[in-house]
């Protein structure tokens, strides 16, 4: 049986309210033993998820607060366990003394994520579900929180769940015709597992698709700024961020290293990374700025290559230029607009239509994302970060360039890498099954390719996932969830 357990769920800074919860089996009798319901109301009788309102006494017996408190019963409540809530005054020293009081009577304090492994231990969520509870905490855009919350209802194992059911089916046939030689599969009934495998093939490959947009919502998009150095790409930076992040001199060289801020444009979480100009640096701690200012081109999901309009094109910035990889998208954006321009369009086209040196093919899968080509260079967005001119026009442009996939409804976006590659496990499995039957091969064959497939479908749900996976799932939560 396990202990029972306490924990502040609100986090540990000053608040208005502060939650604590109590799980476990003695979690009623031990909250009975500290909170003095008005009324003489005793929480054992209490009418589940009704606040009551009391005192609550420390563990020398004096008042420690006045508050409400719920009571939830096995199994209907978020742990499946018999659950009390005491939301107090939040403050953490009147939380920690709950806490204290609480210990008195053999509760424990709990670990990071020890409510929620419990709820998925007693069969009131799957995996992917308790996963989307810390990808709901931790989402930084309304975009990702949409998805984990059509995830906390059930959605990635709902479709799973088809697929799960119908190769069970299979399995089952199979193994009664190992049990029984005799009796053949008839070609019929062959073609129809067919069918079905190909139909669950198509599913998980749905599904896999899914992955590259649910990176970009969970993580982000990595968008370098890079160029020469002093074409404004600080500046840029601040501009876009709408605040003064990154130090902004007219001194070439002065970004040495890679600034970070996130935005959100269009419901996208944008990583502005300002990197050091892009020249050739004889200074030691400048050209380790360029080599990092490389490693973040080739690591970036979209580049903005920054030009000064108020000047020709340099031998730097044909450089610059080149030294973006030919499959990560780009935009040119010609910057100080609200200076006389001497970039004109024959200049422009001077620099080669295409960066010529492709990535290498493990860098970033994120430019798969896109429907459209990156825009020529011919198709400059020109901005004035001094001003602010252009720059909702830059914004339109990247997100034009990552537009949302069709027809995937909330919460059916894989973000999570761990279920991305058991599916991706499964559909090779299920491949092979397809295989086998169509080379006729014995019938254990093709048993062994379904059972790994269910196998690794159950990871995600988490029906056969291996105990020390599902230690690390958890332990990535915060304390009281
Ligand atoms: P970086 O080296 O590319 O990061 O360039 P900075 O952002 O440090 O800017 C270099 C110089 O250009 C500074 O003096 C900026 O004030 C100036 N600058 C940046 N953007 C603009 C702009 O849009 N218009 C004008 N007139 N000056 C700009």
């Amino acid at each position: 049986m396990p202990d029972t357990i306490a924990a502040v769920a609100t986090g540990a800074s000053v608040s208005a309210i502060g939650i604590i919860r109590v799980s476990g089996d003695d979690a009623i009798a031990a909250a009975d033993k500290i909170f003095r319901g008005a009324g003489r109301v005793r929480l054992a009788d209490a009418q589940a998820r009704r606040m009551y309102y009391g005192e609550l006494s420390g563990a020398d017996g004096g008042i420690i607060d006045l508050c409400l408190c719920m009571v939830s019963r096995k199994p209907d409540s978020y742990t499946g366990e018999d659950s009390v809530e005491f939301h107090c005054h939040g403050s953490p020293v009147v939380l920690s003394e709950v806490l204290r009081a609480l210990s008195a009577h053999g509760v424990r304090q709990a670990q990071a994520g020890e409510f929620s492994k419990r709820a998925f231990l007693n069969g009131r969520m799957d995996l992917t579900q308790a996963e989307a509870v810390i990808d709901l905490i931790e989402a930084e855009t309304p975009l990702a929180a949409r998805n984990a919350a059509g995830q906390l209802s059930g959605a990635v194992g709902i479709r799973l769940g088809c697929v799960y059911s119908s190769l069970l089916e299979i399995m089952a046939h199979f193994h009664a015709v190992l049990d029984y030689p005799d009796e053949d599969i008839d070609d019929f009934k062959m073609q129809d597992y067919i069918k079905t495998l190909m139909f669950a093939e198509e599913n998980l490959a749905r599904m896999m698709a899914t992955h590259e947009r649910g990176r970009v919502l969970r993580n982000g998009i990595p968008v370098a700024i890079a160029g020469r150095p002093n074409t404004g790409k600080s500046s840029l930076l601040n501009a876009l961020v709408g605040f003064e992040r990154a130090i902004v001199t007219d001194i070439p060289g002065t970004t040495r290293d890679t600034v970070e801020e996130k935005i959100l444009a269009g419901g996208l979480l944008l990583k502005l990374i300002d990197t050091a100009g892009l020249r050739n640096a004889e200074e030691p701690v400048e050209k380790h700025g360029v080599k990092r200012t490389l490693a973040a081109i080739r690591k970036a999901g979209l580049v903005l290559l920054v030009l000064d309009g108020s000047e020709e094109l340099k031998e730097e910035d044909y450089a610059a230029w080149n030294s973006i990889p030919g499959d990560v998208p780009s935009i040119v954006v010609i910057n100080k607009s609200d200076l006389p321009n001497l970039l004109t369009p024959q200049l422009l086209s001077t620099l080669p239509s295409q960066p010529p040196i492709p990535n290498s093919k493990l860098s970033t899968p994120i430019p798969q994302l896109l429907k459209t080509p990156a825009p020529a260079v011919r198709q400059p967005v020109r901005v004035s970060a001094l001003t602010g001119d252009g720059l909702d026009m830059l914004v339109a442009e990247i997100i034009r360039l990552f537009p949302e996939a069709d027809g995937q409804a909330d919460g059916e976006i894989i973000t999570n890498t761990r279920q991305f590659e058991a599916i991706s496990r499964a559909r090779s499995a299920i491949c092979e099954a397809i295989a086998a039957i169509n080379a006729s091969v014995t019938p254990d064959a093709v048993l062994t390719e379904v059972e790994a497939a269910l196998s690794a479908i159950g990871e995600v749900t988490g029906k056969t996932v291996r105990e020390d996976i599902t230690g690390r799932i958890f332990e990535r939560f915060c304390v009281g969830k």
